[in-house]
């Protein structure tokens, strides 16, 4: 079964699960109060309401076990509105999950451990699970019907809590609680090369068998096979890497299909499947280098020699702030170009 027909066949379960439970709460409200309509349109606006508090309560439980594991905040996505960190105080409305960014972020600034990023994910659930019971507690203190309307409001609390803790996507905080498929190894190996380089030091090769081959992990693997000049290994690590490009991560997806798209560009070798991904990726907002690489490879391969100009020159731009490492990488990759 296609992973996003999973995701939404889980989805819908939770959905269908908790509004059972909402519809019960409503025919117990229509069946012994009197004045319902009220109580139901109430209601109604309690559901949207406590759909933004538990996104909050939620991510703030992230933040709070970031922050006591030596994480650093970059961005915070609190479903309504996004902080971003990275460059001041930034607040941002309506910025929900967007395709090229939107989620939120934490950094380490210190050897991570799998503890800690299950931990990190820990802190999610068990503030929604304390929001959740605390406002259910809170709800029978009032007359049966207010409790009612209060409980009817929190069902969606309650579907919020389930996807999360359901383990069906590994990236699901429910899924790094039990380290499904191996997932929090690749992600700790890869945060730790992440933080090495960023230190300006090389990262160390791990033995990928380690991380269960998870993508972000592997993809620190094609990093150093580009770094020590092996590029026939880098080209079969993505061509084999596009071929499990069904199950990515969101994260993984937008990390790996430049480099994917550029190696079939410059080898001429972009299939249907692939070319439409990159017209689709082209469209979004990503400056990484390795999506201005292969949007530079792209539009030589086609002919369009100015647009191509204008993008080789953000792409040096953002170059000149990458870190040693991925500058001495992309010089080695840019080199592969002029081959191809
Ligand atoms: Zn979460």
């Amino acid at each position: 079964m296609k992973k996003q027909t999973k995701t939404l066949l889980i989805n819908l379960s939770a959905v269908f699960l908790w509004l059972v439970i909402a519809i019960l709460l409503i025919a117990r409200l229509i069946l012994t109060a009197k004045n319902a309509w009220l109580y139901c349109l109430i209601a109604l606006v309690l559901i949207p309401i406590n759909y933004a508090l538990s996104l909050l309560v939620h991510e703030t439980g992230h933040v709070v076990f970031a922050a006591a594991n030596g994480f650093k905040c970059k961005t915070v996505n609190f479903g309504l509105f996004t902080l971003d960190l990275t460059s001041g105080f930034k607040l941002s409305f309506f910025t929900f999950m967007a395709e090229d960014g939107g989620e939120s972020l934490f950094v380490p600034t210190k050897t991570v451990t799998k503890k800690q990023l299950k931990l990190l994910a820990f802190g999610g659930l068990a503030f929604s699970f304390i929001y959740l019971l605390a406002v259910g507690l809170l709800s029978l203190a009032f007359a049966k019907e207010v409790t009612t309307v209060m409980l009817c409001g929190l069902t969606v609390a309650g579907y919020l809590l389930t996807v999360n803790a359901l383990p069906f996507d590994k990236t699901s905080d429910g899924a790094m609680l039990i380290n499904k498929d191996g997932y929090v190894d690749g992600l700790c190996y890869a945060q730790n090369c992440q933080l090495a380089i960023e230190n300006g030091l090389v990262p160390e090769q791990n033995s990928i068998e380690k991380c269960k081959n998870q993508p972000i992990c592997v993809y620190f693997d094609y990093l150093l096979a580009v770094y020590n000049q092996n590029f026939a290994k880098a080209e079969q690590t993505v061509k084999l890497l596009y071929e499990r490009v069904e199950d990515f991560s969101y994260d993984e997806y937008y990390l790996l299909l430049p480099e994917i798209i550029y190696w079939a560009t410059i080898k001429n070798a972009l299939t249907e499947g692939l070319e439409r991904r990159a017209k689709h990726l082209f469209e979004s907002n990503l400056n990484s280098s390795a999506f201005l690489r292969a949007h530079y490879a792209y539009r030589l391969l086609k002919g369009e020699r100015e647009w191509a100009t204008t993008i080789k020159n953000s792409y040096d731009a953002t170059l000149s702030k990458a870190p040693a490492f991925y500058a001495e990488c992309e010089s080695k990759l840019i080199s592969q170009l002029c081959k191809g």
